[in-house]
């Protein structure tokens, strides 16, 4: 097991000495971006800390049942009050992200601020924008290491039904509900413990995987049907989404969730990837199998980055140059399938 402790004396005296203490998560939160923001704050509240929370923008509908999401400021919707947040805090906890563009347009303001700044992350490499950086790339989640965090900090297992439900929502959320990602056995253990502190795993699976609407549903039908091409001999499959698709299929934020993976269940599919069209650029999610690193492959092409099997980026040019761009730059790394072929 890693050892934690040469972390939390810092974190525990940066906690206990901070008067206001703020915990922003990446932009377009996922499952462990909010998990791992609310255990955190409900961590700290259960202390008696002052503690506010920010998204650079807003959250997807799967999610806003979480207690405590309706407490989380919404920096593109409420900027003058983020903005006083940012500016009177004097601790800034940043959750489930290592570089400071993924603050959306909080980054300026987030960079001129005073305060001390902690990152609690679990991609590789994190960049040197805050005092302390706790990084673990071998914890499935971040909300995982929050709550190892915690445990090391408090000596407690599970503070209460809160605190419990946002850690199994960013395990279970950034583990595909465990097929994919660096879980553990730790991390069943910590799901065993979760289950017999009376989670209700039903109703939070059922809130989370199936809570779609109808038109989501048939947007993924659509997608795979008329969207998908697969590329045997790149052991490859992707799948591209126009504005004018996400229009007729009544899209809403969050409805092309987990498409990506699909693909991957092709069988001889070692690498996926998404395009979406959004106005001026093009959402990139990849996701691969095995040791195809999809990061790497996002940050050189794509300015991206992620993890291993899961990462995603941008490109700003037209979706028909994008998946030229993609197929150009796709060949150049074939050889990575040697193996495979
Ligand atoms: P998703 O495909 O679910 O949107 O993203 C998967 C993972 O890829 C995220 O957890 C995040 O680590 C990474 N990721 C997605 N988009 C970007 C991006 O534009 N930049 C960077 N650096 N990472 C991204
Ligand atoms: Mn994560």
């Amino acid at each position: 097991m890693i050892d934690l402790s040469k972390y939390t004396k810092e974190l525990s005296k940066l906690f206990s000495s901070s008067e206001n203490i703020l915990l922003i998560c990446h932009i377009n939160p996922d499952g462990d971006a909010i998990g791992s923001q609310l255990a955190l704050y409900h961590f700290l509240k259960a202390r008696g800390r002052n503690v506010s929370m920010i998204s650079p923008n807003y959250l997807q509908e799967f999610l806003k049942w979480m207690d405590g999401a309706d407490l989380i400021n919404i920096f593109i919707k409420k900027r003058k009050k983020c903005r006083k947040l940012i500016e009177e805090a004097d601790l800034i906890v940043m959750l489930d992200f290592n570089q400071a563009n993924r603050l959306g347009e909080a980054e300026d303001l987030v960079s001129a601020s005073h305060a001390r700044k902690v990152v609690i992350d679990h991609h590789l490499d994190p960049g040197s924008f805050t005092d302390l950086i706790i990084s673990e790339p071998s914890k499935c989640s971040t909300s995982e290491l929050v709550h190892e965090l915690v445990c090391e900090m408090n000596g407690v297992q599970f503070l209460n039904k809160p605190y419990a439900e946002a850690l199994y929502v960013g395990i279970i959320t950034d583990t595909g509900n465990f097929e994919h990602g660096s879980y553990s056995s730790r991390t069943f253990r910590i799901v065993a413990n979760l289950l017999d502190s009376g989670i209700e795993k039903e109703k939070i699976l059922n809130l989370i995987y199936n809570n779609f609407s109808s038109g989501r549903i048939r947007l993924q039908g659509y997608a795979l049907n008329k969207r998908m091409v697969v590329i045997p001999e790149y052991r490859t499959a992707y799948i591209f989404l126009t504005k004018d698709d996400l229009k007729e299929y009544n899209y809403v934020k969050g409805d092309t969730e987990g498409f990506v993976n699909l693909p991957l269940s092709i069988k001889g599919v070692y690498f996926s990837a998404l395009f979406i069209e959004k106005d001026g650029f093009i959402k990139l999610s990849f996701r691969s199998k095995g040791q195809f690193p999809s990061n790497e492959f996002a940050s050189l092409y794509f300015s991206g980055g992620g993890h291993l099997n899961a990462s995603g980026g941008e490109y700003f040019n037209t979706l028909d140059n994008a998946i030229d761009y993609f197929l150009k730059v796709l060949k150049e790394n074939v050889w990575r399938f040697e193996d495979k072929i």
